[in-house]
């Protein structure tokens, strides 16, 4: 914690992924399978359980998804997962006037199709212009499906029977006609050659894991090839953030859990967070992460560290923090002036009532 920091001040962040798409379509239970995916594939420790958000490491991530990954094509470190799926979260999360999350994943079920609230979504993605990718879930409902888990799409397309093929063909295309009608070019994306132009549709299994290796590799790949310069951040700088939610926090008062998108945040640092009224000047009391689950006896559910580093969820400590607000911003004041900080905080709670009350 000492400030000669050594580290390469500029580095490339984890993209941070929100999961949107109309209820039972199978948001929750995708991230489950991607974060359980995680856990068998890794080490103990390899994934990290963050507050509010789960990172999965770029090894992590090329040992899913096998020969469709080759780590050395990568420099991202991995992807931070925001564990609250809905637009609810997606809205109210905002990182500078944009979206927080840099890129999502559209869930529609493969028999439901488009319903309400995939539309809402895409409008919401159209707006924000985030990048994203449609999960067409539940493919292993298609009637006659031979489930191979936790397969790449491609080796257990194969093992499906023509009937089968042409079913699950028939209710893809319905998908990507949807989308071409809310004026989204799409294609399966095996097909996409430029996924900023097309957006690409993975089949998956929330269920059965097929064709999630391929869903983890397109995001991995829409990140670096079109996102990199985004990740560029100064590691070591003042850290910034968005407040997922307030809570008590026993033994602890009344805390924030945080998803910090660039820099640093210290145990020392003071911070400025926005609130009901006005901005909010406090000091970090503690930082804290989930204690890995071995370490759990009678101790807090929680351990504290020194300092994290973008991109990350963290639960912050610290007085005052009665009148933060989900969705408000915040920042470390470190070496800079207090009063310009706290300006930085008001013109961004500004930002969040233009748009709150144009929704
Ligand atoms: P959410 O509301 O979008 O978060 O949807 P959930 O993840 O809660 O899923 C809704 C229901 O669909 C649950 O009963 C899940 O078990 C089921 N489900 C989700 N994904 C799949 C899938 O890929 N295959 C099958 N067969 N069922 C699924």
């Amino acid at each position: 914690m000492s400030d000669t920091d050594t580290r390469d001040p500029t580095s490339l962040r984890t993209p941070i992924v929100a999961v949107l798409g109309h209820v039972d379509h199978g948001k929750t239970s995708l991230l489950d399978k991607i974060r359980g995916s995680a856990v068998i594939e890794g080490e103990a420790g390899a994934i990290t359980q963050h507050i509010g958000a789960t990172a999965v490491p770029l090894d992590i991530i090329s040992s899913i998804a096998g020969d469709l990954v080759d780590p050395d094509d990568f420099d991202l470190p991995g992807l931070l997962f925001i564990d609250t799926p809905g637009h609810h979260s997606f809205t109210t999360l905002r990182s500078r006037g944009g979206a927080l999350a840099d890129i999502a994943i559209l869930v529609v079920d493969v028999n439901d199709g488009f319903q309400p609230q995939t539309l809402e979504a895409l409008d919401i993605l159209r707006r924000s212009q985030t990048p994203f990718i449609v999960a067409a879930n539940k493919i292993d409902t298609v009637p006659g499906w031979n489930a191979s888990e936790d397969s790449p799409i491609n080796d257990t397309y194969e093992s499906q029977s023509d009937r089968v093929r042409q079913r699950l063909d028939e209710r893809l295309y319905e998908i990507i006609g949807n989308l071409s009608d809310e004026g989204f070019s799409a294609d399966l994306y095996w097909r996409v050659q430029n996924f900023q132009r097309n957006v690409g549709v993975v089949p998956v299994s929330a269920m059965t894991g097929e064709g999630v290796p391929d869903l983890l590799t397109v995001m991995m790949g829409l990140s670096q090839r079109y996102m990199k310069e985004e990740m560029e951040i100064d590691v070591t700088g003042p850290g910034v953030g968005t407040v997922l939610e307030v809570k008590e926090e026993k033994g602890f008062g009344t805390t924030i859990d945080t998803v910090l998108y660039d820099g640093t945040i210290r145990a020392d640092d003071q911070l400025v967070v926005g609130g009901m009224n006005e901005p909010i000047v406090t000091d970090v009391r503690a930082l804290l992460q989930p204690r890995p689950l071995a370490e759990i006896r009678t101790e807090s559910r929680f351990e504290k560290v020194d300092e994290v580093s973008a991109a990350a969820g963290i639960k912050v400590a610290a007085p005052e923090l009665a009148n933060a607000m989900a969705g408000a911003p915040v920042r470390v004041v470190r070496d800079r002036d207090l009063d310009d900080v706290i300006e930085e905080v008001q013109a961004e709670l500004a930002d969040i009532a233009v748009d709150t009350a144009e929704e």
